[in-house]
């Protein structure tokens, strides 16, 4: 039994209020990845859309600027409500267009809702400063202040998460936005739409405008002078593109981008610890997230039973299209995420790796790739350097701790780290020396709404969540004062 009811899921743009086809006609196919059949499908907006979401935004700035951070703190206390009501129902939508578990999309329909309860606490708490100026002529007096319309772009590996992680703070801090989901899921962000809407958000505050054409369309937003912030979370290769664009207006900009997060293991750990945290940093969403662990480091010593333990665990996942209760790992989004994982894999056993689990793509018309693991992966080899995003597992032996941290650092990405030991000391030895902006220490999830999420290096810009996340909204404005 489904409870997503097909035939009122918004499908259109979501404009000043308003659902609106696109101007052009055109729509996007949905696509379900389980069985690669289409859904439905949704509008398609063009850079006409894109400029009318602006206007919309734009024209409901003031207002929701003006409102008290009381009653935004209550809208999205409202929206926090509805979303946890909704909970099964989205998760339902979210495995059917992204393909995810059901385990999976329960799991991250609460962590989105979150970023809603944290920012509604949020909202009240913005402080600022007053200081007398060293040369006691007068005072420093700091407040702040919306930064005004945020241009919002996120991925199709969290379509909830991360549209609520940006929704959330900018909404707390007065901003109003336009959002660009991913052109694989748009369901889950209309579906958003439509929740806000109904917790209380004004029209014009939240727009959400899907498209098969998101260069133009996010190019046509960087220009407008009445765009003030881009906050983008995909991939380093587009981060990178916009990063150019936002800099003709010099426009604020918040990057969530690639990873590449090394997992250590060292002699001392805790095994069944370390394979819990290596099961839950390579597994969560099927190995597509930004936090997955890529490449496992594991010192000599526990190496064979860690392998061993590994194999096992990935060995017995089960498979299966999103939807299907009883599936652990779902597929992959499409056909060329599956080519890429079947090309890392040929390309690591090539130059001398092994596979002890997996390793061959089922023969079925859904985007399916299973859990496997990789042994004896030289230094060399592909998948030690790419962003994996499947269930695949490298593992590399080692023995000298210096030459494991010089490894671990040897990437341009530096989003996460996790290291399993058995001695906290030197786990906060390595946490303080590997190059990434958040570290798993005997843990292998990291992500909270109530934590500063990001990375450093190519792997972003910025923070969302915690306090950080509210600011990144916000702009500091300083008034010299005499009184
Ligand atoms: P992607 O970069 O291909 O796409 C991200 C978004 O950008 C999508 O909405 C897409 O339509 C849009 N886009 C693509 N080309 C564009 C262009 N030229 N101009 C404007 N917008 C454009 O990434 P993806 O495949 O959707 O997501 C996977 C990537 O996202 C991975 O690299 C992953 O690590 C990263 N990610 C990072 C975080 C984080 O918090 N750091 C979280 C989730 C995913």
């Amino acid at each position: 039994m489904t409870l997503v009811d097909w035939g009122k899921l918004p499908t259109d743009l979501f404009i000043g209020g308003v659902w609106r086809p696109a101007a052009s006609g055109r729509r996007i196919d949905v696509v379900d990845p389980s069985t690669a059949t289409v859904i439905t499908s949704v509008a398609d907006a063009g850079v006409e859309e894109a400029v009318a979401a602006v206007d919309a935004a734009s024209a409901a700035a003031a207002a929701w600027a003006g409102t008290s951070p009381r009653q935004r703190a209550e809208t999205l206390r409202r929206a926090f409500d509805l979303m946890t009501e909704r909970r099964e129902e989205l998760a339902q939508l979210m495995s059917t267009e992204n393909g995810k578990s059901l385990v999976d999309s329960r799991a991250e329909a609460s962590y989105a809702a979150e970023f809603f309860r944290w920012y509604a606490e949020e909202a009240v708490r913005v402080r600022g400063e007053i200081a007398e100026a060293p040369a006691g002529t007068n005072s420093i007096l700091v407040t702040y202040q919306p930064i005004g319309v945020a241009v919002l772009v996120t991925p199709w590996n969290f379509p909830a998460a991360m549209a609520t992680r940006k929704i959330g703070p900018a909404l707390a801090a007065g901003c109003t936005v336009v959002l660009k989901p991913a052109t694989e899921t748009p369901l889950t962000a209309l579906a958003l739409a439509d929740l806000l809407t109904e917790a209380g958000v004004p029209a014009g505050v939240v727009n959400v405008v899907a498209t098969s054409t998101p260069g133009p369309v996010v190019g046509a937003m960087l220009s407008d002078e009445r765009v003030r912030m881009l906050s983008f979370t995909g991939s380093t290769e587009v981060g990178r593109v916009l990063l150019r664009q936002a800099s003709d207006r010099v426009l604020k900009t918040a990057m969530e981008l690639g990873g590449n997060a090394p997992f250590l293991v060292f002699d001392d750990a805790d095994l069944e610890a370390a394979l819990d945290g290596a099961m839950v940093a390579k597994m969560r969403n099927g190995g597509q997230a930004c936090t997955a662990a890529n490449r496992f480091y594991v010192q000599a010593g526990i190496h064979d039973a860690f392998v061993r333990g590994l194999t096992e665990r990935m060995g017995r996942i089960v498979l299966g299209a999103g939807t299907d209760p009883d599936t652990q790992c779902g597929p992959l989004v499409n056909r060329a995420s599956v080519e890429k994982a079947d090309h890392l894999v040929r390309d690591a056993v090539a130059r001398g790796a092994s596979v002890t689990t997996g390793g061959e793509p089922p023969e079925e018309d859904g985007f399916f790739y299973p859990p496997t693991v990789l042994v004896d992966v030289p230094a060399d080899a592909e998948i030690l350097r790419e962003e994996v995003f499947a269930p695949v597992a490298p593992v590399v032996r080692f023995e000298d701790p210096e030459e494991v941290l010089a490894a671990a650092n040897d990437t341009i990405h530096g989003l996460v780290s996790y290291v399993f030991t058995g001695d906290v000391a030197r786990g906060m030895r390595v946490a303080g020396r590997l190059e990434s902006g958040m570290v798993g220490l005997n843990r292998g999830l990291v992500s909270d709404p109530a934590a500063p999420f990001g990375g450093v290096k190519q792997s972003g810009l910025g923070r969302e969540g915690g306090h950080e996340g509210l600011l990144e909204f916000m702009e500091a404005k300083y008034v010299a004062t005499s009184w």
